[in-house]
């Protein structure tokens, strides 16, 4: 980390430079194979936000040098048909990584449909195979959100060993790979949810405390212990006179005495697509050399 005492952690500036890395080593890998790497993104339907996180995807995929592939398909696809896109782009050699925007419509299977993508281009890291790589400690492409943070983290603090880490919020896509991210860090974990009791009390025994609920402003001020590092992995959308905005699972204007926290947006949604990015340059260098992986 930079001399930052800044109270904000930058997702932004942080992703910006992992994109920049990424992006030179793509241009390397280009000059040695003549290739780059491809990313498949499949949106089903129309849902406006995830219109705008696909554009986003395909946006910084191309401004890193990779090649990005878009599949926008109808609300009324069947599952069959998804399927069968995804088994054609499993044997497509110029494609390594294969993305399906969640959440999908009610006529499809979200895990089959996920466990129908190839385990070494499943760059989401929702794959069971890849799920149970990760409880396990074997290498696996790893979800993207719990990643960027684990790495804001990292930036802040450097060693997490022996930390009391609080993931409130034990989701398959962020809550539950996070916890198991931190305890591969050495971290002391504490999964807090629904129907966790006493909140406040637990979310106060953290030094570092990642809401990942989708509760605005549910963590409120005297939940947090001064000093602890706080990342905000939630994304809600309210609506007042001035129109929408987005807020965080944290009570950010009350949070002075937190150590450092991350603001929403800027915090944490930066750092999932940058690592995305990082997903899809590892699945290609796997398939470079699949017997180093
Ligand atoms: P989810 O709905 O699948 O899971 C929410 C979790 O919060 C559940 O485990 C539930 O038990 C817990 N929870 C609900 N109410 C609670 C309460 N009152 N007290 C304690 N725990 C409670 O959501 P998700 O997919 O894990 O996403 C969580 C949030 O993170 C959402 O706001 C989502 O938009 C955001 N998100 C952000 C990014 C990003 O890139 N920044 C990525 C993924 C998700």
């Amino acid at each position: 980390m930079d001399a930052v005492s800044d109270h904000h952690i930058d997702g932004k500036q942080i992703a910006a430079q992992l994109r920049a890395n990424i992006a030179s080593e793509v241009s390397e890998l280009k000059d040695v194979t003549g290739e780059v790497p491809g990313l498949a993104i499949i949106l089903v339907g129309d849902d406006p936000a995830s219109r705008v996180y696909v554009a986003n995807k395909h946006r910084q995929t191309v401004e890193t040098g990779m090649k990005s592939l878009e599949f926008r398909l109808s609300e009324q696809t069947t599952q069959a048909e998804l399927v069968a896109l995804i088994e054609r782009l499993n044997e497509d050699h110029s494609v390594h990584g294969i993305l399906v925007q969640l959440p999908l419509p009610a006529q499809t299977e979200a895990e089959a449909v996920i466990n129908a993508i190839a385990v070494e281009k499943d760059v989401d890291g929702f794959h069971v195979l890849n799920a149970g790589r990760l409880a396990t400690g074997l290498a696996s492409l790893v979800p993207c959100t719990p990643l960027g943070t684990v790495m804001l983290l990292k930036d802040r603090l450097g060693d997490l060993s022996g930390l009391h880490a609080v993931v409130v919020g034990r989701s398959n896509i962020v809550g539950k790979p996070l916890s198991q991210l931190l305890l591969a860090e050495n971290c002391t974990v504490t999964v807090a949810h629904s129907h966790s009791r006493n909140l406040p009390d637990i979310c106060r025994s953290a030094d570092i405390l990642v809401a990942a609920v989708g509760r605005p402003e549910l963590i409120r001020g005297d939940w947090i212990k001064p000093g602890a590092v706080v990342i905000d992995v939630g994304i809600n959308r309210l609506s007042d006179r001035d129109g929408v905005r987005l807020v965080g699972d944290v009570a950010t204007s009350e949070a002075g005495h937190a150590a450092a926290i991350t603001p929403v947006p800027g915090g944490v949604g930066p750092m999932t697509i940058a690592c995305l990015l990082s997903n899809t340059l590892q699945a290609f260098r796997r398939s470079l050399a699949p017997a180093a992986s």
